[in-house]
């Protein structure tokens, strides 16, 4: 287990962020953890989705259609959130959640107007689905007593410019980290950094591809000399199939890299 001077990363899923309740699993396991920890977080399930669709939307000029998924996106962040937190705790995170979405709006608004969708505009507006759930995560943390505070990727991840499949550059990333991460847990506090997205290093917005997430984790679990990576997920092991197709797949209990990458390419 982690010893004094190691350092933990632990990243949960799209499916660990995607309710009020299921944030509050992913904070008492945070709080049962030893420290100092790191936490990364996907966007709530199905919300890179929506954004993506949005965006598209946005390009056709289907005003109607972004206007409601604009709607979908505030009820379902807004709800977890007067779910999860205590009534006086609940306004400064509204507050957040809606200047997030108004972010989200303006980019669309801009993407309607242009009819096209560049691909930085695309990854700034995507990473909004993550900057949403780590602010809610860390208010969720707060809460129950664990200083904490959400951050964006962008400020930490240095990634080259191929917008929406970005691969990081670890040197400069080290170094943010250094910069960013350290001085947040020698504070007594629990950074809850965005998975998926990253900036190049002046400062463009990027995004790691599909499910970049658990990349961003190992980023940054290297850039932070991290003891140890725990990607939580919501089910026990590598699994011989996806259980949502397959129904009797079951968990592997040895598995070597071959399968794996095997498993992964199917
Ligand atoms: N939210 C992003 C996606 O759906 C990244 C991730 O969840 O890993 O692709
Ligand atoms: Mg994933």
């Amino acid at each position: 287990m982690i010893q004094s001077g190691q350092r933990l990363v632990m990243k949960f899923g799209g499916t660990s962020m995607g309710s009020a309740e299921r944030m509050r699993v992913a904070a008492q396991i945070c709080a049962d953890a030893p420290c100092p920890r790191v936490v990364v977080v996907s966007a709530m399930s199905k919300v890179t989705d929506l954004l993506l669709a949005t965006l598209r939307a946005a390009e056709e000029g289907d005003r109607q259609a972004v206007a409601q998924n604009i709607a979908t996106l505030a009820k379902r962040h807004e709800d977890v959130c007067r779910e999860l937190l205590p009534a006086d705790r609940q306004p400064p995170i509204l507050a957040a959640i809606a200047t997030l979405i108004y972010e989200f709006e303006r980019i669309s608004g801009g993407i309607m107007m242009l009819a096209e969708r560049p691909p930085r505009a695309v990854d700034e507006a995507l990473a909004i689905g993550e900057r949403l759930s780590a602010t809610l995560m860390a208010a969720c943390l707060e809460a129950n007593g664990i200083p904490a505070v959400a951050v964006n990727a962008r400020q930490v991840v240095v990634t080259d410019s191929i917008f929406g499949n970005a691969s990081p550059l670890m040197d400069l990333t080290r170094e943010r980290a250094a910069k960013v991460i350290h001085p947040l847990l020698d504070a007594g506090l629990l950074p809850v950094v965005t998975g998926f997205n990253g900036a190049t290093h002046d400062g463009k917005p990027t995004t790691l591809g599909r499910g970049g997430s658990d990349f961003s984790a190992s980023i940054l679990a290297s850039a932070l000399d991290a003891t140890e990576l725990w990607i939580w997920t919501d089910v026990d092991g590598i699994m011989s199939a996806d259980p949502r197709l397959v129904p009797d797949a079951a968990v592997l209990d040895i598995v070597t890299y071959r399968e794996a990458a095997e498993l992964a390419y199917n």
